[in-house]
């Protein structure tokens, strides 16, 4: 899982690269066909858990600044590039965690295996 996480491999074949741009997810894997993001719905997850770890870092930070009284008044100063670069930074690993879990809870499929899955009719609500 970290091997194909940090060098953003496909989560199947551990082959094929998962972005097409530095931000970009691929549609398909190069390698298996396998499709990264199925629905908006973990496109967006994976966005929000981003950010969402993006902000708790930059929040024990912030807290740790201020009461370490290291620059006060100046906290902004440290803590407004932290936040972008820690975003920019975790947005490929936590994607490709993301798409991984998605792999693990058997989302992620290629198109010819998703077809064959809606006729059998397996697709509504499976937990
Ligand atoms: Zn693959």
């Amino acid at each position: 899982m970290l091997r194909t996480t940090l060098r953003a491999r496909c989560p199947r074949c551990g082959e094929g690269s998962l972005f097409a741009g530095f931000t970009r997810v691929a549609e398909n894997c190069p390698q298996c066909a396998v499709r990264f993001d199925r629905d908006d719905t973990s496109v967006l997850a994976g966005m929000v858990i981003v950010y969402a770890t993006s902000l708790v870092s930059t929040l024990v930070l912030a807290v740790w600044l201020i009461g370490s009284r290291l620059m006060p008044g100046r906290e902004l100063w440290v803590l407004v590039p932290w936040l972008i670069g820690i975003t920019v930074l975790l947005y490929r690993p936590v994607k490709a965690w993301w798409l991984w879990l998605m792999h693990r809870t058997g989302e992620m499929q290629t198109d010819e295996e998703w077809r064959a899955g809606m006729r059998q009719g397996d697709h509504t609500m499976e937990s």
